[in-house]
């Protein structure tokens, strides 16, 4: 089942769009169902879940941090994460720089933006985000371990579909703007992360080119 359904989903995924598949919730042998199906990114949003399941599966994985992440649960996924998609503050930014040092690799990751109606979702507030970037288009000198790729962002959940994609078209061009603006001498800055089970299509009509789908391809989650 999880090979049928994420092998229809790429069929259907223009080319240049990437697809992190979700597999917080899901035991590794599931997570290596996708695998085996040349699936190769992978989120989670939980540290202590994804270090349970790091060692049980193939070291060619590129595992995507999703979730809101403490400052002091950097040190453990330092050694090994692709890319931290949900960095939403400075002191997180300099956390994941001093672990990226410490161990001489680099981090990509992407500036969170909190798009959504709902208080709970986590993000940088809309009229914070040209600060943070601010601050981190001045430190090229960082990019060796820290490399800021684009922008990441969660829809509200709703059935109101106009209401989802004015936030799209929000990020969209708030990505644009930094990609042609504050990071203009950044040729790595290209990653927009928009989009899941319900929505993506949506998304990737507005520009995403990094999708995060969860449930469409594993399934329900266990809780
Ligand atoms: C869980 C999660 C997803 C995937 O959600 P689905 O609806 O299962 O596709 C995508 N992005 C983030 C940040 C998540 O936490």
């Amino acid at each position: 089942m999880i090979q049928t359904r994420l092998l229809q989903l790429r069929q259907q995924l223009p080319t240049g769009v990437r697809l992190c598949v979700v597999s917080k919730r899901h035991p590794a042998e599931a997570i290596q169902k996708a695998y085996d199906a040349g699936q190769r990114i992978f989120g989670e949003n939980q540290v202590q879940e994804l270090m349970q399941k790091v060692d049980l599966l193939p070291g060619d994985i590129e595992w995507h941090m999703i979730g809101t992440l403490q400052r002091n649960k950097v040190k453990y996924i330092a050694p090994f994460i692709s890319m931290v998609q949900s960095v939403d503050s400075l002191p997180l930014y300099e956390e994941l720089l001093k672990r990226a040092t410490q161990h001489e690799r680099r981090i990509d990751f992407l500036l969170q933006v909190h798009i959504a109606q709902e208080d709970s979702k986590a993000g940088i507030p809309r009229e914070q985000l040209n600060e943070i970037a601010q601050v981190l288009a001045q430190r090229p000198e960082d990019r060796a371990y820290m490399r800021p790729r684009g922008l990441m962002g969660i829809a509200t959940l709703t059935e109101d579909s106009r209401e989802v994609e004015q936030e799209f078209a929000y990020l969209k061009s708030a990505f644009e703007e930094l990609r042609l603006g504050l990071f203009s001498q950044e040729e790595a800055f290209d990653t927009l992360s928009m989009g899941m089970s319900q929505d993506w299509p949506l998304a990737v009509s507005l520009g995403a080119n990094l999708i995060r789908v969860g449930s469409a391809i594993m399934g329900d989650r266990q809780y």
